[in-house]
């Protein structure tokens, strides 16, 4: 339809979705191995990876982008609208892979994460409300619960004797103590060798009812999953049942950031989703030893809590292809991945010709590096070829345009034909583009076309991309035309693919730095190579942090870095490729669970804040349940 009408008007009656068990078969996945919930979701059990354990994978290809507006420049977008390509139309056996929206976008400044126009993720409501109940609410529960589990236990260590804790931890039953498993693990880890709580010298008796947690030390947090600014730091235990315990300043995180999420997007089996939450390191004991949720006791309980969430939600593009969404972290203070477990499946799943799209959020310089040494170093996939994103109106705004700001219409320089300021912006493309082939990976550019580019815009930024080492850059007009606009961009990816396993393209995948580097070098590493910084500085508490790390052996874990994803630089007002920079890292976290370090550069916040016009004003519902104004 010309004009295009908004993302839910076309979710919602552009095509009637199929019933979800169809999409599966046709995907190859079994009856039994799907459950449903409702029509138009179906998780997927992780019994298909044993079914399929010795096929072929098939082809594998990151989207990632440039360093976009606030507005998104059609990532999601493309993901969806290249598979539809190659799947509806280039005739090949296709999977995509996204995240499962947070609320906080949702209803805050962005909209949900379907993808747009005639490439999208269908139904756009159940994509954006119902997805987010089956995988961020368990994240919810099973993070919250280790928080109550801190402050609990603290609460009784000040308020009781060694006697009376070691007496309530293990009551006397029918005349017989025992250790429950997770205090088992705790007595190995303190070199105690008994079975029975009754053979312990109080001494024992003491260390282990004693976690000793020095307040000062805990980096875990609670989690919400809205956009709530007032949350970044809080007060707990102010009643007046609590004051024994003492208050207790801290804060939350939203849900996507939170370790619990990146254990989603990391775990390969239910064993490993269990002891990554075990690993968990909460805070430290007064004489400076980690404390863990296995300590704690309630590494099991959350293991069950998320149990069902390590399922994919498999779902449908408006061209029928198969969608698998599963796991969320945010790319400028998480991982930005969706999950290893979904990727593994879908690889399986299309077989050695097939292809899976998986999206790394945000620009390149934090998605897509997170992406090559993190998400494939745990998972041991290499990916074929990378999709860098790009659009006429992110690169004039690099090139110095006016601000783009949600809910304002936009300046008349990216609505009208502007080849000075596009020119002076097509840098960051080629940066990212640069970063890519560090990788060795061979990258095709896509230029996502919006109605007002003009053709000598598009020629500009395609000849800026093959200049700066691009595999091939291709204008692909998908939002509008569906599957059938993004075929040339399906074709390239599929030559580079091939090309890349032939040798021919690319120069073979590796990693920017080794896992043996201290962690402050490969902070640096990252700075320099891909941000394009000059130095990195590092603050007093990050040194102190950093350094306690590396003595408890957490140095060769690799870095998550925390950053804006609107500047290549930490600071979000330097736009196009800033040169002559530090960035200065201000506070290190240890997720000893998820196994990263995450380091935290400039102003970054964990928990976003919602503007003076949220989203969430244009949502509604009607008498009969429908759903309106998601975007
Ligand atoms: P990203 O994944 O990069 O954050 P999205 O794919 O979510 O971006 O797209 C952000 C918004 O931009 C969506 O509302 C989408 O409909 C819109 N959009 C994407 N591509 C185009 C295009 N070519 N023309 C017009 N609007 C677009």
């Amino acid at each position: 339809k010309d004009p295009v009408p908004s993302d839910i008007e076309v979710s919602q009656t552009a095509v009637t979705p199929e019933h979800i068990s169809a999409i599966a078969k046709e995907a190859g996945i079994l009856e039994e191995e799907l459950d449903l919930h409702g029509p138009y979701i179906g998780n997927v059990k992780l019994s298909v990876l044993e079914r399929l354990k010795d096929a072929k994978q098939g082809n594998y290809v990151l989207v990632t982008g440039i360093n976009p507006t606030s507005l998104g420049e059609g990532k999601s977008t493309t993901t969806i609208g290249l598979s539809q390509a190659l799947g509806a139309h280039l005739d090949k056996k296709v999977f995509t892979n996204i995240r499962v929206p947070s609320a906080g976008p949702t209803f805050g400044v962005k909209g949900g994460a379907s993808g747009g126009g005639y490439a999208q993720t269908i139904p756009m409501e159940l994509f954006n409300i119902n997805v987010p109940n089956l995988q961020i609410s368990p994240v919810l529960a099973a993070n919250n619960l280790i928080a109550a589990a801190i402050d609990a236990r603290m609460y009784h260590e000040q308020t009781q004797t060694d006697e009376a804790l070691f007496r309530r931890l293990c009551p006397n039953k029918n005349g017989t103590r025992e250790f429950l498993p997770p205090m088992r693990k705790r007595l190995a880890k303190l070199g105690i060798d008994k079975t029975n709580p009754d053979d312990l010298t109080p001494e024992e008796a003491s260390k282990f009812v004693r976690l000793d947690i020095d307040p000062e030390t805990i980096t875990w947090k609670r989690v919400v999953d809205t956009c709530d600014r007032h949350l970044r730091k809080i007060t707990v235990g102010q009643a007046p049942s609590e004051q024994r315990g003492k208050e207790r300043s801290t804060g939350f995180d939203i849900a996507v950031a939170s370790e619990c999420m990146a254990i989603l997007a990391l775990a390969t089996s239910i064993r490993d989703l269990r002891e990554r939450l075990g690993r968990i390191v909460v805070a430290y004991s007064r004489a400076g030893d980690p404390v863990t949720a296995e300590d704690l006791g309630v590494a099991g309980a959350a293991a069950v809590l998320m149990l069902d969430a390590l399922q994919p939600s498999l779902m449908q593009t408006l061209e029928k292809t198969p969608v698998l969404v599963h796991a969320g972290p945010f790319a400028n203070i998480a991982h930005g991945n969706s999950s290893l477990i979904a990727d593994q499946i879908a690889l399986k799943l299309v077989g050695e010709e097939g292809f899976v799209l998986t999206e790394a959020g945000f620009g390149a310089d934090i998605g897509a590096e997170k992406f090559f040494n993190i998400k494939c170093r745990a998972s041991g996939l290499k990916p074929d070829c990378a999709v860098i994103v790009a659009t006429v109106r992110a690169l004039k705004m690099h090139g110095g345009g006016p601000q783009v700001t949600p809910g304002k219409p936009l300046d008349r320089a990216y609505k009208e034909e502007n080849l000075d300021l596009l020119a002076k912006g097509v840098g960051n493309l080629q940066h990212h583009v640069r970063n890519m082939n560090k990788f060795g990976v061979p990258t095709v550019c896509c230029i996502n076309r919006f109605a007002t580019d003009t053709d000598a815009e598009i020629d500009l930024v395609r000849q800026a991309a093959l200049d700066a080492g691009a595999y091939d850059a291709v204008m692909a007009n998908h939002w509008a035309e569906g599957g059938a606009g993004a075929v040339d961009l399906g074709s390239s990816v599929i030559k580079a693919c091939a090309d890349a396993r032939a040798g021919k393209a690319g120069t073979g995948f590796k990693f920017l730095y080794p896992l043996e580097m201290s962690l402050r070098d490969k902070i640096q590493r990252i700075s320099i190579e891909i941000y394009g910084a000059s130095g990195v500085e590092f603050s007093d508490l990050a040194n102190e942090q950093l350094d306690r790390y590396e003595r408890l052996g957490y140095g060769n874990l690799p870095i998550c870095v925390a950053k804006t994803h609107l500047s290549l630089s930490a600071d979000p007002s330097k736009r196009g490729v800033p040169t002559d920079f530090t960035v200065t890292v201000r506070e290190a976290r240890a997720s000893v669970g998820a196994g990263l370090i995450l380091a935290m550069l400039g102003d970054i916040m964990t928990i976003p804040g919602l503007p003076t016009l949220p989203g969430f004003f244009n949502v509604d519902v009607t008498d009969d349940g429908q759903i309106l104004g998601l975007f």
